[in-house]
Parts: structure tokens; C-alpha cells; sequence
């Protein structure tokens, strides 16, 4: 059981490619859900119609935050192989839904895509407009490095060689672009309904050519990356409620360490403010545990602070290395596709980790080409480009993660040369994801 390595997944891919049936089969097949579930959550499913896959199944995670009277932001699920233990984080189908997915695709270690074989379904997820591409570049831009590509339903191609070469082929070079590396993308088909490749390849007609690993196989060979232990404690929280489960009560906070470790009795600091709290339990995996790593999603019970201090989007630090609180800072992005191009006094949205705010680009730095500059203050920026900008913060109506008197809006934030994963951001215009980012200073 401790030996076993964590490792935290989502599941992206376009609606009706087939994740809610694949997960719900996968868990299903190892165990983890009963005959006696599957039945309920398939009726269950039909009924609430078309949501994320946690909740078409049902699974007990939701159902203890549900009891907690939590807003749910992301569903996380458990489950255990021979060698790893997985958080399945839930990044639901629907395109609202994408900043709940930004969130998920923050904390995940790898991301299995699901794409639906199925004549003229492939094409149309991954045309423009389809939820396809936005999810590589998003999951990519948040740091996920590793990607496995379920090509679903080949049930219903009579699992053709060439159908499932034609849409790797096009998807490859695509994802390649978006930047993985392309020996960190594996392809499998799959049949999520029949069960068929998940587990084993029990399927004569896919045995005939395709001699790779099944779906599990693939997930437990996935590299665990290295985890920043040394770096300071950083916990961006994305959850806050009170707390009554069996191993602890009172005001508690989930996320996931991006860096450091915690242990219980540990003083933290609370940023934004000056509130300092004592950790009093730690949960991992529904356990408690006396400390928790990088990279590991956890809940913390804390005592010494009022809940009124902590919100979404507060970090917790070290007393002594807090993380700097900026308003302003420049950041280099890869451009994505574009209605209308960038300008100075644009106004976007700034998604970090599970906070979002609204900015403004206030400068155009420059145009870089392979990492040299190639243009100073440009006028606009189009698709594709990578560039630096300057973001400034404008302060909302509602805005929860600024306890400021001076009317500063400030967001806890590092360079992303200082923290790898807290120096990474999302830029948002009119619900569409524009850029993605990495801090490179602090203003
Ligand atoms: P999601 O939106 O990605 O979660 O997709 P669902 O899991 O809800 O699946 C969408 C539809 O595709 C449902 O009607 C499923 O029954 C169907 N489906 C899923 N996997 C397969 C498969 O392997 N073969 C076939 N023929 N249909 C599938």
C-alpha cells in the first residue's frame, strides 16, 4: 500500500466521446464498483442525463461532499492498481464547464483523452469548435506532460487497422504542436461499452493487429514525475467548507501541494492576509496521514483561523516563505486560436489554479520567435504567436481572494522559473481560452 506511487489522472475529451462509460467500465472492472452500483448508476445516469462522469456514476467522493453541503468543483475519485494509487480527477464534457476543467487539469499528472472512432464523430470533436483541441493545448499549457489517447467505440468500425491509423495520424502531429513530446503520447483502441482493451485484449478481431498494452497497462507505466519536495509548501486551495467525517471536524480546506511537504502541527500562513493556522489533520485518499507530499491532493483540518480568512484560491505557505501577493506581472503565452486579436486594453479573465479574476493586458512586450526576440511592443498579437505581455488585475464586484483596503486587487503568485506550477496561468476572453502562460515577473 505506501509503496505504491500516486498519481493523479483527468479524462478530457469531446461530449459523447464515451469517458463517463470508460471510467464507469474501468472502475467496474477492477473492483471498485459493486454489480448492485453499475445497475443504480446506469439507471441513475439516464436520468440525470448528460454531466460529468462522477456523477452519471454516482461515486462515493461526490456523495461525501454532497453530505458536506460542499459547492462542488471538481469530483475526485480513488481507486488502486498493482502498482499505483489514482486520483481520477472529473473534468466534465460540457464547454461551460471548461474552467471547472482548468482547475482538474492543474492537479493532474497525466491526461487520458477520449475520442470517439466512429465515422464522422473523430472529425467533428476535433474540428474548430469541437472540445478536442481545447482540451490538448489546455491540459498541456497546465503542465500535464503525458497524454493517452482512447480511441473509443472501434466496436462500431469493425475494429479497422486503417480507421484507427487515420485518426492517429491526425492527431499526433496535432498533439506534437501542442506540445507533447511524442514519446509522451501513447494511442489505444478501445470499446468503453463492451469493456474490450481496458483491462485485456480479449477482442480476436483487435488481436489481429494491435499487439500494444490494454488501457491499464498503458496507465501504469505512465512516468510519475519528479515532485519539487524541496521547494516551500504551496497549497493553492480549491475548496473551503466545514468538515464532519469520521477521521476530523472543523474548518477544513482541499487542494493539491504543488510543492513541499506538510505535516500535522505544522504553523501555515493563509495568502492573502496575516491569519496563521496549526494543521490538526491530514487526509489523503479518505485516510489520515501525518504529513502529505508534493503532488499529492489532500484535506486539511485547520484550527487557529476563521474560515472568513480562507476562500478558493488562498495559498498556504510557510510562515517563514510566504508566497508575494502581486497585482501586476508579465508573463510569456502561446496564443491560441482567435476571434478577434490581442491588443493593448484587452480585457480577459486570468485563471489560476482554481481562482479566476478579470484583467487587463496592459502591454504588448514583444513577439518571439524560438526564444529570441523577434519584435518589441508589438501592436496586436495573432494566433499561434508566442509573445510577453503585462497583466494588471481589475478589481470585480465579487471579488473573494482580495482582503485589501486600498482597492489593489492581489493574487499570490511566483515566477514560474521560481514555481514551476504556481507560475502558470490561463487567459480567457468571452468564455473562450485565448493563451496560456508562464509567469516570468513580478510587478
Ligand atoms: P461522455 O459524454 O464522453 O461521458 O460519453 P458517454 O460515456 O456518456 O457516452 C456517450 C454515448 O456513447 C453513450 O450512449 C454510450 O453508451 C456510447 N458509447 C460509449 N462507449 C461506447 C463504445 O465503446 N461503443 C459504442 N458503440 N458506444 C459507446
Amino acid at each position: 500500500e505506501s509503496g505504491k506511487k500516486n498519481i493523479s489522472l483527468i479524462v478530457v475529451g469531446h461530449v459523447d466521446a464515451g469517458k463517463s462509460t470508460l471510467m464507469g467500465r474501468l472502475l467496474y472492472d477492477i473492483g471498485e464498483l459493486t454489480e448492485k452500483e453499475k445497475t443504480a448508476n446506469e439507471r441513475g445516469s439516464k436520468k440525470v442525463g448528460k454531466g460529468s462522469f462522477a456523477f452519471a456514476w454516482g461515486l462515493d467522493a461526490l456523495g461525501d461532499e454532497r453530505d458536506r453541503g460542499v459547492t462542488i468543483d471538481i469530483a475526485t475519485t480513488h481507486f488502486t492498481t498493482l502498482h499505483r494509487n489514482y486520483t481520477l480527477l472529473d473534468a466534465p464534457g460540457h464547454r461551460d464547464f471548461i474552467p471547472a476543467m482548468i482547475s482538474g487539469a492543474a492537479q493532474a499528472d497525466v491526461a487520458l483523452m477520449v475520442v470517439d472512432g466512429s465515422p464522422g464523430e473523430f472529425e467533428a470533436g476535433f474540428e474548430r469548435g469541437g472540445q478536442t483541441r481545447e482540451h490538448a493545448w489546455l491540459v498541456r499549457s497546465l503542465g500535464v506532460k503525458e497524454i493517452i489517447v482512447g480511441i473509443n467505440k472501434m466496436d462500431l468500425v469493425s475494429w479497422s487497422q486503417d480507421r484507427y491509423e487515420e485518426i492517429v495520424d491526425s492527431l499526433k502531429p496535432f498533439l506534437v504542436s501542442a506540445g507533447f513530446s511524442a514519446a509522451k503520447t501513447t494511442f489505444l483502441p478501445l470499446a468503453a461499452m463492451e469493456g474490450i482493451n481496458i483491462i485485456e485484449n480479449e477482442c480476436q478481431e483487435l488481436k489481429e493487429w494491435y499487439t500494444g498494452p490494454p488501457l491499464l497497462t498503458a496507465l501504469d507505466k505512465v512516468e510519475v514525475p519528479a515532485r519539487p519536495y524541496e521547494s516551500p509548501l504551496r497549497i493553492p486551495v480549491s475548496n473551503v467548507f466545514k468538515g464532519q467525517t469520521a477521521i476530523a471536524s472543523g474548518v477544513a480546506v482541499s487542494g493539491r501541494l504543488c510543492s513541499g511537504v506538510v505535516q500535522v502541527g505544522d504553523r501555515l500562513r493563509a495568502v492573502p492576509g496575516d491569519e496563521v493556522a496549526t494543521v490538526r489533520t491530514i487526509e489523503v485518499d479518505e485516510d489520515s496521514s501525518p504529513y502529505a507530499v508534493s503532488g499529492q491532493n489532500v484535506t486539511l483540518y485547520l484550527s487557529g483561523i476563521d474560515p472568513i480568512n480562507l476562500s478558493i484560491g488562498t495559498v498556504l505557505c510557510p510562515t517563514s516563505l510566504p508566497v508575494p501577493l502581486v497585482n501586476k506581472f508579465t508573463t510569456q503565452i502561446l496564443v491560441f486560436d482567435l476571434q478577434s486579436p490581442i491588443i493593448v486594453g484587452t480585457t480577459v479573465e486570468l485563471f489560476h489554479h482554481s481562482v479566476n479574476l478579470p484583467a487587463t493586458i496592459s502591454k504588448l512586450l514583444n513577439i518571439m520567435e524560438k526564444g529570441q526576440v523577434t519584435k518589441k511592443n508589438p501592436r496586436v498579437l495573432q494566433k499561434g504567436m508566442t509573445a510577453t505581455i503585462e497583466l494588471t488585475l481589475r478589481p470585480s464586484g465579487n471579488n473573494t481572494t482580495n482582503n485589501n483596503t486600498n482597492n489593489l486587487v492581489r493574487i499570490p503568485l511566483e515566477t514560474a522559473q521560481e514555481n514551476k506550477e504556481m507560475g502558470r496561468v490561463l487567459i480567457r476572453r468571452n468564455g473562450e481560452t485565448i493563451a496560456a502562460g508562464v509567469v516570468t515577473e513580478l510587478m
